[in-house]
């Protein structure tokens, strides 16, 4: 069975969506500049977004903001910061990390976007 030659920008939208492609596509993204570059992307943009989901915070950052929070809990009442320093620990370090995945997000969509813009700009225009 011979398989006619599917158009690049179908091809890209293949690499774009992930989707397995045929040793056809295969040997074709590897001749054509322009589908290769958009695998290349798509890499690229793959190995950024496992860094953001598998996002790894600097080690013994969050034992220093930690340690910065201990400083200012023991300057204020006593009451509190011994009935709520776990509390206030399990709070800050989720909202620690949630800052720093949000900015990983943001950082991480607007690669998608000027790479969807870029890509579609190719295939359309
Ligand atoms: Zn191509």
């Amino acid at each position: 069975m011979k398989n006619p030659q599917r158009p690049c920008h179908l091809i890209q939208e293949d690499i774009a969506w992930g989707r397995e492609l045929s040793q056809e596509d295969k040997k074709h993204v590897l001749s054509c500049s322009s589908c290769s570059d958009i695998a290349a992307q798509m890499e690229e943009l793959d190995s950024l977004v496992r860094k953001v989901i598998e996002l790894e915070i600097p080690s013994g950052f969050a034992d220093r903001v930690m340690t910065k929070i201990g400083e200012e809990e023991s300057k204020g009442e006593s009451f509190s910061s011994q009935w709520f320093p776990l509390l206030k620990r399990i709070f800050y370090s989720r909202a620690v990390q949630w800052m720093l995945v949000g900015i990983g997000t943001v950082f991480g969509l607007y690669k998608i976007f000027s790479l969807f813009s870029g890509l579609m700009l190719h295939a359309f225009v």
